[in-house]
């Protein structure tokens, strides 16, 4: 049987990257999103084309009722997760910590950091050994934020990607005698949606120029890190991070 992976933010982006690999990879995919429907039922149509099998699943990641749903959900449609890649993310709009209140950062941990906690909860639950589970692997998004701190832009953003790091490394060693790993990515400027998010479309256009690289990366460049830290051919890494950002 196929493996199942489940990735959150699978509508868009790397996530949507994620979901496409995945599945070219070999394996059944639930992917969930939060507002964009279509955009995500695309994600699904596109890969039912290719004779791949994959679930859309509406899920807000920073309500926990969602996500206990999610995972219900994929049981049911899919049988037990192997692998959750754990990128559903936000940032808001460009600015200085001396302009943000209180409910902007609740909004931004609840997404980025809260999301990522419970989603990896209900995955080693049934992942874990010692829940009767047989393994497997969650790959958490990070970003080069947490090492760059996003000054002027995304502070709040940039310390929450630090906490999935912290927790990377935690979680890794929590649950590595039952059979889970857990890793990272740290994606450095992608050419996706969410700068746009930020209030700046043109962000990686801008930026560019200053990058090692002198371009921006893909949402396939990331999906192919992730791919790698999911598979066996990973099995002895874990509590690692890939930095796909160009040398930045
Ligand atoms: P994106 O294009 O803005 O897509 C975000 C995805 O997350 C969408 O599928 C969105 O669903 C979903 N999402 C947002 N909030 C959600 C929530 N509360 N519950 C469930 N799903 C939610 O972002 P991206 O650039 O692909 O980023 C993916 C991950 O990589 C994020 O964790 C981000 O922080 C990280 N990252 C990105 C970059 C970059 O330059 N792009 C760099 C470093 C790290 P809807 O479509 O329904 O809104």
């Amino acid at each position: 049987m196929q493996p199942v992976m489940i990735v959150t933010g699978g509508s868009r982006g790397i996530g949507a990257a994620t979901a496409r690999l995945a599945v070219a990879r070999g394996y059944r995919v639930a992917l969930s999103y939060r507002d964009s429907r279509e955009a995500a039922d695309a994600v699904v149509t596109e890969i039912a084309r290719g004779g791949g099998e994959a679930i859309a699943v509406a899920a807000d990641v920073s309500r926990e009722c969602d996500v206990v749903r999610l995972f219900d959900s994929v049981d049911r449609a899919l049988g037990p997760v192997a692998v959750l890649v754990n990128n559903a993310g936000i940032l808001e709009r460009q600015c200085r910590v001396e302009a943000m209140d209180a409910a902007r950062l609740a909004r931004v941990l609840a997404v980025n950091v809260t999301g990522s906690f419970l989603c990896a909860r209900e995955a080693i639950r049934r992942m874990s050994t010692r829940h009767g589970g047989q393994g497997g692997a969650i790959v958490n998004l990070s970003s080069m934020a947490a090492r760059l701190g996003a000054p002027d832009e995304y502070v709040d953003y940039a310390a929450a990607k630090g906490a999935i790091d912290t927790f990377t490394v935690g979680l890794a060693k929590e649950v590595a005698g039952e059979g889970i790993r857990v890793n990272a990515v740290r994606p450095g400027l992608i050419d996706t949606d969410i700068h746009a998010s930020g209030g700046e479309p043109g962000r990686v256009e801008r930026l560019a120029p200053a990058m090692p690289m002198r371009r921006g990366g893909t949402a396939e460049e990331v999906a192919r890190a992730i791919l790698w830290l999911a598979s066996g051919e990973a099995s002895y890494t874990t509590g690692s991070f890939i930095d796909v950002a160009g040398g930045r």
